[in-house]
């Protein structure tokens, strides 16, 4: 394990569990799972933008479900998870890379968002819309989408539904943010999973014993607080040892995850030297062309003759 330093020494709360993932198996139970925590990155994610708190909040809770998600890709892979709506907040997306990088970014109403509370659930902040899984995996980038409405109070509401309906494996989430009296955001989220044992594409259907077993660790899941979730001087090894001491838990390797935006210059060069002459006239300032990125926010700024399709 990591060492600590006593929390008191640091201005703000971190451990050696933060920013990784830490994958599970129950093996008895056949089931498996992951537990994150995330600190530095997550704040260097949110640091980029001036979000209102309760945006920063839901955006955290979909970052942390794309760092569980995510982290169970094979080589090659990318997810990105998007909720849409038509209220307050009317995009969160997260994007997650093979190797452990992510970003994420919303798109909201401001004086909408001013009118709830810092902690308001995801559904008041979103209304009507859908959560969208994306995986693109493999060379030639193979393309899988699963939708589920918005219609949990919470995302782990949602994304417990999108398992149910999409995925039919029994799973159990939890999600939990919070933002300290320093300005600094910490998060965590647990899954749990029953493991499918070859019957792909059919319903899976838990016999009696596995139904009781399935109940009874998931109880002792969802037990977790999110006080808990959150606590910086609560290693990952030890808040699973504390929820699954009597199921024989066993932990791998854990996952780093890094902040990783993946703009440059000259792919985004290229992408507005296919925009029509009109577009590129409409954004053009004093011969200057600027754009930027929506997950980072770095400014980019083209003179207008870079941006000729030959140059490009
Ligand atoms: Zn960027």
């Amino acid at each position: 394990m990591t060492d600590r330093p006593p929390p008191h020494i640091q201005l703000r709360t971190q451990s050696g569990s933060d920013d990784r993932v830490l994958p599970f198996a129950i093996d008895q139970q056949d089931m498996r799972g992951r537990l994150v925590r995330l600190g530095p990155v997550l704040n260097e994610i949110l640091d980029a933008h001036n979000y209102p708190a309760n945006v920063a909040h839901v955006l955290a809770e979909v970052l942390t479900l794309t760092a569980l998600l995510g982290s169970m890709l094979k080589e090659d892979g990318r997810l990105t998870i998007q909720a849409k709506s038509d209220g307050a907040i009317s995009l969160l997306v997260a994007d997650y890379f093979d190797g452990g990088g992510m970003r994420g970014y919303a798109q909201f109403d401001a004086a909408a968002v001013s009118n709830y509370g810092r902690g308001a659930s995801l559904n008041a902040l979103t209304g009507r819309g859908y959560l969208a899984l994306t995986l693109e995996q493999g060379e030639d980038a193979e393309r899988y989408q699963g939708i589920v409405d918005l219609d949990g109070e919470s995302l782990s509401e949602c994304a417990t539904l999108y398992f149910a309906q999409s995925e039919q494996t029994p799973t159990r989430l939890r999600l939990a943010a919070q933002q300290d009296e320093t300005g600094w955001w910490r998060a965590g989220g647990l899954l749990l999973q029953h493991l499918s044992r070859g019957e792909d594409g059919g319903p899976r259907l838990l016999s009696p014993d596995q139904q009781e077993d399935w109940n009874r660790v998931s109880t002792l899941m969802m037990s977790v607080r999110d006080t808990e979730l959150l606590a910086a001087d609560l290693a990952s090894p030890d808040l699973l040892f504390r929820l699954f001491h009597e199921e024989g838990v066993r932990v791998f390797d854990p996952v780093a995850i890094s902040r990783d935006c993946r703009c440059n210059r000259e792919r985004l060069a290229s992408v507005l030297a296919r925009f029509p002459e009109e577009d590129l006239a409409h954004m053009e300032e004093d011969g200057v062309i600027t754009a930027t990125c929506e997950y980072c926010n770095t400014r980019y700024a083209f003179d207008r003759a870079e941006l000729t399709p030959d140059a490009a």
